[in-house]
């Protein structure tokens, strides 16, 4: 029998049993396995109504979705199981191929390096050239002014830069829990070395930022260095994640040596879960090597190899870290970074707002408007409202001052980005798997109305 002719068999015995939910997966499979495309995106949609969610459909119908370069519907399917924790990774390998045929490469390389931290068996060596910004086959622009290559060697293999920071806790509206928590953590045993030693205690170790994305994490681990005077590191997961064995554990080694290097110096990890995930969801002993080397890491090889260095990691997904973390002199303080309220998004628009050109401004009035509005999404309305206020200095021949108006009109054409969602899942692990109590802090939020 022919390859055409078996599936013709095969899709007579789906017509005649349309409720035979194995034997239609099957067919919509050949169809895609053998380039059907467009009949196996319908078939697959017809099985998900047999079975709403079951994630191996989900994951054909993105897949032909992604291979018929329809980007934006694989996202829409996919996206309802990526919000639920321990989604299947290979689910996070399609969506980084949608998100890369939409040209957003950051939240690619995130979903890419997060499935393969879970499943290095997933690992693509052509789709990480490509979401690693100047790999092989990159779309990426190239630095415009790029520095002379350094020659990777085992040694000294850090990516990371040194930055001095040029903001400070001043720059962070509201967070004042916050601040305080990285105050007394980070910036007293500093300040005040004799108190903290006449306790015994010493400076160092590392605090867990988690919250909803885009609400300040990054911005606050670049304030507390600047409060601090002290050097900056921030680490992407580009900088660490190779595909070669041994390589990933060398450049974490590397990075926490210039970080060492440049005392007293924050070092702060983005994404922290890509690199230190549970090692129980991790089917590969070399992911698991990559976790044991970030704790040696923390732990230091003796009492003084970390002094002065100060470990702030942020993930947006705690619960995925592995617990071993949260041990004492590692990053033993989770410190939860929450959406604004509307006082925090006003002082944010505020600071946000503070070098242009402006109006008698009610910033008050636009905080009320964009309820679950966080950080990122606040900037972006700002950036907006600038835009147009540019367009219409540039028609009138004068600069025309931003205005209240200019920024509730901004507020009606955006969205909130994540922090619904981000809560829903959290009230998930809050609620129902607590049993350390580690998100007890998490629990007024989740209860809250979102
Ligand atoms: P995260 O790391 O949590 O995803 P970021 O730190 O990247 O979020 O926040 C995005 C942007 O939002 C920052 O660059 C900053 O401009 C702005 N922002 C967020 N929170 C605040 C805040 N509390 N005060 C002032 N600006 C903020």
């Amino acid at each position: 029998m022919s390859d055409d002719a078996g599936l013709q068999a095969l899709r007579e015995a789906a017509r005649l049993s349309p409720d035979n939910l194995p034997l239609r997966q099957h067919l919509a499979g050949q169809l895609l396995a053998k380039g059907y495309l467009a009949e196996a995106e319908a078939e697959f949609r017809a099985v998900l109504v047999l079975a709403p969610k079951h994630p191996d459909i989900i994951a054909g119908l993105a897949e032909a979705f992604v291979r018929q370069s329809a980007h934006g519907p694989a996202l829409a399917a996919l996206e309802p199981l990526l919000a639920e924790p321990g989604y299947p990774p290979r689910l996070g390998i399609l969506a980084a191929r949608a998100l890369m045929g939409e040209g957003d490469m950051g939240r690619a390389a995130y979903r890419y390096f997060e499935a393969i931290s879970r499943d290095a068996s997933l690992a693509d060596p052509d789709l990480a050239g490509r979401l690693t910004p100047g790999g092989p086959g990159s779309p990426w622009p190239p630095p415009a002014a790029a520095p002379p290559p350094i020659p990777a060697t085992p040694a000294n293999s850090s990516t990371a830069e040194v930055e001095r920071s040029g903001v400070t806790f001043a720059d962070v509206a509201g967070m004042e829990t916050v601040k305080e928590a990285l105050r007394i953590k980070l910036l007293l045993p500093l300040q005040q070395p004799e108190l903290y030693a006449a306790y015994g205690k010493r400076a160092g170790g590392g605090v867990l930022l988690y919250g909803p994305p885009g609400a300040g994490k990054t911005h606050l681990a670049r304030a507390a260095a600047g409060e601090l005077g002290a050097a900056f590191v921030n680490v992407g997961l580009a900088d660490i994640l190779d595909m070669y064995v041994g390589s990933s554990e060398r450049n974490l080694h590397a990075t926490f040596d210039l970080a060492r290097r440049n005392r007293p110096c924050v070092l702060f990890f983005d994404e922290v879960d890509a690199l230190a995930g549970r090692r129980s969801d991790m089917r590969h002993a070399q992911t698991r090597q990559l976790v044991n080397q970030f704790l040696a890491e923390l732990d230091g090889v003796d009492q003084s190899a970390n002094e002065g260095v100060l470990v702030l990691a942020a993930t947006n997904v705690p619960w995925y870290v592995d617990a071993a973390f949260r041990r004492p002199g590692r990053l033993d303080q989770p410190v939860f970074v929450p959406p604004p309220d509307a006082a925090a998004r006003a002082a944010i628009l505020r600071i946000l707002c503070r070098d242009k050109p402006l109006a008698e401004m009610d910033f008050d009035a636009v905080a009320r408007v964009t309820e679950h509005f966080v950080g990122a999404d606040l900037k972006g309305l700002v950036d907006r409202a600038v835009e147009a206020k540019l367009q219409q200095s540039i028609s009138a021949g004068r600069p025309i001052p931003l205005s209240t108006q200019d920024l509730l009109a901004a507020a009606q054409t955006l969205r909130p980005t994540a922090v619904r969602e981000w809560m829903a899942t959290a009230r998930n692990y809050v609620l129902h798997a607590n049993d350390s109590g580690a998100w007890d802090e998490l629990m007024p939020w989740v209860k809250g109305k979102w």
